[in-house]
């Protein structure tokens, strides 16, 4: 397929960090391949940014912080609005870097790009949220609170959505005053890259900064920065816990986490099977990125009563989803980003059938596919809760089934994984799934749902799965530091 013209352009010009409002080449000189998963071929060469690039971007950021966070709120959003409107009006050509460098279809990357500008708007429009308090006290002092920005905040994303982080994750920090360090995945820079030269005559310069790199050398050199007190990650559990210790280095440090899944979506016999067996394709989110998102709920628990027909059903369902090359804008499901993801899915399924369970559909790389790292919906049955797929995150296009009598023993084993993420509940009997929530160990519960995320509704995880909540106030304020004032005011007259 031909690509826009100005993708075309971006991707052979030489790519450079976006630093102090200026495109800037990496100190090392060092760059590295950005691969096409769907051809396997190299299409650009991305900035190493190192160490001596993250000590720019922070003074970058330092200089504009000692500006912007003195710009009054509103004028902050009116900034953040106009960020939203050029991603619309840039959504084809964001959506079609997304689709080259992740194997995400277009189609649901344009998806990405409205979600991102919706959730820039909406956090606008809470802005004035970003109230302190009165304390009650003696009669002679005044005792109240003002949210402030921490100053250069370091946001550090992964590779299955990249344009909707890179955007959505801007809004928060910025709106709290603060100005921002953005390091995408190594293997999706050009989004946010592209997106770095866009929004360049909507943010003064050196308020948003974009290194891009790998984790060891520009993640690293991000989060042991003595001068970046406030970090956030959306990454893995196993990264999670290398920056809560690496953080450390660099001081006392305020970090929010948004890590992995391994969901259970528990399905009861009176549920609405036509909606519930949707439910479960569309949790798998095979159809938006090929299984690798966090809040996929890629254990299904089938009541015994329901469990074959829901599985010939969800089985024959998955078979109609359109396989292809991400580009074509009538691909519903692409590839997975890398050789690394392929490898990693494909040993998940050998494990699979290893250790016993039954593959229903797919298996690996559909035949008509030579090369791509593509993958077919996968469904295993009869899994077992000691096996390697009944417990790891794989992180692609992998479900597993269960076959469920004791309600007691399915909240069990939906609990019995060290992930906390998402979990959805199927039933009629409301009663039912409200007790049911209290019970899951998860930050965020569907009940006849799955996969949808909300506007102003808390995302976050239970358990390994994270710490704090976002695309809420949460977010927002979780972006401020507290500062009490205790004002001597005299006795009242
Ligand atoms: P990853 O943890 O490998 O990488 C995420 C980001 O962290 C990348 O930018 C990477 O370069 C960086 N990184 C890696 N090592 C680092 C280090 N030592 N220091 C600093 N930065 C480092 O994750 P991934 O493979 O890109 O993404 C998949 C994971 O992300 C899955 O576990 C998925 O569940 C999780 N995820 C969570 C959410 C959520 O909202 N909870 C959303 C999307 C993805």
């Amino acid at each position: 397929m031909e690509l826009p013209m100005d993708v075309s352009k971006f991707l052979a010009s030489t790519l450079k960090l976006w630093i102090g409002g200026q495109y800037l080449s990496p100190s090392s000189g060092k760059y590295f391949d950005v691969e096409n998963p769907a051809t396997e071929e190299n299409i650009a060469k991305a900035p190493l940014a190192d160490g001596k690039d993250v000590e720019k971007a922070v003074e970058a950021a330092e200089g504009a912080f000692r500006v912007w966070r003195w710009e009054s709120p509103s004028a902050r959003a009116k900034a953040i609005r106009d960020f939203a409107q050029l991603l619309r009006q840039h959504a084809d050509e964001l959506a079609c870097l997304d689709a080259l460098d992740s194997g995400n279809p277009v189609e649901a990357m344009k998806g990405d790009v409205r979600m991102a500008a919706d959730i820039c708007e909406y956090f606008a429009g809470i802005v004035l949220e970003l109230k302190g308090e009165t304390i009650p006290g003696g009669n002679d002092f005044l005792h109240f609170t003002l949210r402030e920005p921490y100053g250069v905040v370091g946001r550090i994303i992964p590779f299955n959505h990249p344009i909707l982080f890179a955007g959505m994750k801007i809004a928060p920090p910025l709106l709290a005053g603060n100005t921002l360090i953005l390091k995408p995945a190594e293997q999706t820079p050009l989004s946010a890259l592209r997106l770095a030269e866009l929004a360049k005559d909507v943010f003064p310069p050196g308020t948003v900064n974009i290194v891009t790199g790998d984790g060891p050398i520009t993640g690293q050199s991000v989060v042991t920065h003595p001068k970046i007190k406030r970090l956030a990650l959306i990454g893995s559990v196993e990264t999670g816990k290398i920056i809560a210790q690496r953080a450390a280095e660099g001081g006392i440090k305020d970090i929010t986490f948004e890590l992995g899944g391994k969901n259970p979506m528990i399905v009861f016999p009176d549920a609405d099977l036509d909606r519930a067996v949707e439910g479960a394709a569309q949790g798998m989110n095979f159809h938006w990125c090929q299984g690798q998102s966090c809040g996929s709920t890629s254990r299904l628990f089938l009541h015994s009563k329901i469990h074959d027909e829901v599985l010939a059903r969800l089985v024959a369902r998955v078979g109609k989803i359109r396989i292809g090359d991400p580009m074509d804008p009538n691909t519903e499901m692409g590839c997975l980003v890398s050789k690394e993801q392929f490898e990693k899915v494909t040993r998940y399924i050998g494990l699979g059938k290893d250790q016993g369970a039954e593959v229903m559909t797919g298996g690996g790389r559909p035949e008509q596919f030579k090369k791509g790292y593509f993958v077919a919906p996968t469904i295993f049955s009869k899994v077992q809760p000691d096996m390697s797929i009944a417990r790891e995150e794989i992180f692609g296009p992998v479900l597993s089934v269960f076959r469920w009598d004791n309600e007691q023993d399915v909240i069990r084993q939906a609990n019995d994984v060290h992930y906390g993420l998402t979990a959805a509940i199927w039933t009629r009997d409301f009663e039912k799934a409200a007790q049911l929530a209290r019970s899951i160990q998860a930050g965020y519960i569907w009940i006849n749902s799955s996969s949808r995320h909300f506007l102003g509704v808390p995302f976050g995880g239970f358990k390994q799965s994270g710490v704090g909540r976002e695309e809420s106030i949460q977010e927002l304020l979780s972006y401020t530091q507290i500062k009490t004032v205790n004002a001597y005011i005299g006795k009242p007259a």
